[in-house]
């Protein structure tokens, strides 16, 4: 097997670097893009199903590349998680969403949830409440209206110490979400250790509804769950009406999608939320 690695080698090598220095590239072009300021959030608001108003937002990165122009997420999160970027652009999506909380706070939009994505890697690192700490009292966001979305797979086999953690930030005033709800294979009964708010039903989940069987029974049952633990819900991904009936009939709090809104910057937001409110 040794030998014909080494036959191999000459030919897959070339090939392995080409990626690996796409991936250095990326990375880099990703470092600059932070420090020259390239980074943007967009907002889409989270409609609450008994009074049919906005109840809040979840920022969404984007990243405004001087040739790419608007790159999603999906294209630079995974490279930002390998190389550890995540750290401080993490930090600067919470930063950008209580300042956008207190400039919202005064104006028509008012005083709105603003809902912050959280990777597993900034979670994870001791400094992590101390930086949400810091970032409230340098903003002066209102703790009770920021929500830190944690992936369900980041909380997987959470110990003393993570759900600590967890109490920890809660004591600052905000509030938690579980991301992806149901994509992970956590135990339920982890559940109601947590000192969670939200659960929230992941789009794979809503896409199908309500013809889809087993969808429609994962769901049906994250509802009841969540009802039996007190927790509220959010559906993500809501593109139709039959959807969101589906949703609300079976007790499910808010629903955020296409349905209302894409994602929108911050000026379009505002325009969005003068024109749904009246
Ligand atoms: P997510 O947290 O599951 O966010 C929801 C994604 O679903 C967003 O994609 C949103 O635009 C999309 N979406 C919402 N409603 C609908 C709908 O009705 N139909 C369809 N087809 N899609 C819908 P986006 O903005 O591209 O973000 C993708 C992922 O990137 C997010 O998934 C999240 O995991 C990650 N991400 C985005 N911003 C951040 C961030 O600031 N920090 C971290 N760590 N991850 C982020
Ligand atoms: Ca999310
Ligand atoms: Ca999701
Ligand atoms: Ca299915």
């Amino acid at each position: 097997a040794k030998a014909a690695g080494r036959n191999n080698y000459q030919f897959f090598v070339p090939e392995m670097n080409t990626r690996a220095f796409e991936r250095l590239m990326l990375e880099n072009a990703l470092r600059r893009g932070i420090e020259r300021n390239e980074l943007i959030l967009h907002y889409q608001p989270q409609i609450d199903a008994a009074s049919g108003r906005i109840s809040g937002c979840e920022a969404l990165v984007r990243w405004e590349h001087p040739d790419l122009g608007l790159v999603p997420p999906a294209q630079f999160i995974p490279v930002a998680e390998d190389s550890g970027l995540i750290v401080p652009l993490g930090e600067w999506v919470l930063r950008e969403a209580c300042r956008q909380q207190v400039r919202w706070r005064d104006s028509a939009v008012g005083n709105i949830q603003l809902a912050v994505n959280i990777s597993a890697l900034q979670f994870r690192r001791n400094d992590f409440v101390d930086t949400v700490a810091r970032a409230l009292e340098d903003t002066g966001a209102d703790a009770r209206c920021i929500e830190l979305e944690i992936t369900e797979s980041a909380l997987m086999q959470p110990d003393d110490h993570l759900i600590g953690r967890l109490d920890a930030l809660c004591a600052l005033g905000l509030t938690l979400a579980l991301d992806d709800f149901g994509t992970g294979y956590s135990s339920l009964s982890y559940l109601k250790r947590l000192p969670i708010s939200r659960l929230k039903i992941d789009r794979s989940f809503v896409k199908d509804l309500p013809s889809d069987a087993e969808d429609a029974a994962v769901t049906s049952a994250t509802l009841s769950l969540a009802q039996a633990l007190g927790l509220d819900v959010v559906a993500e991904g809501v593109e139709t009406p039959a959807q969101r009936d589906y949703l609300v009939t079976r007790g499910c709090n808010a629903l955020q999608g296409f349905l209302y809104s894409r994602p929108l910057a911050a000026e379009a937001l505002e325009v969005w939320v003068g024109e749904f409110e009246t």
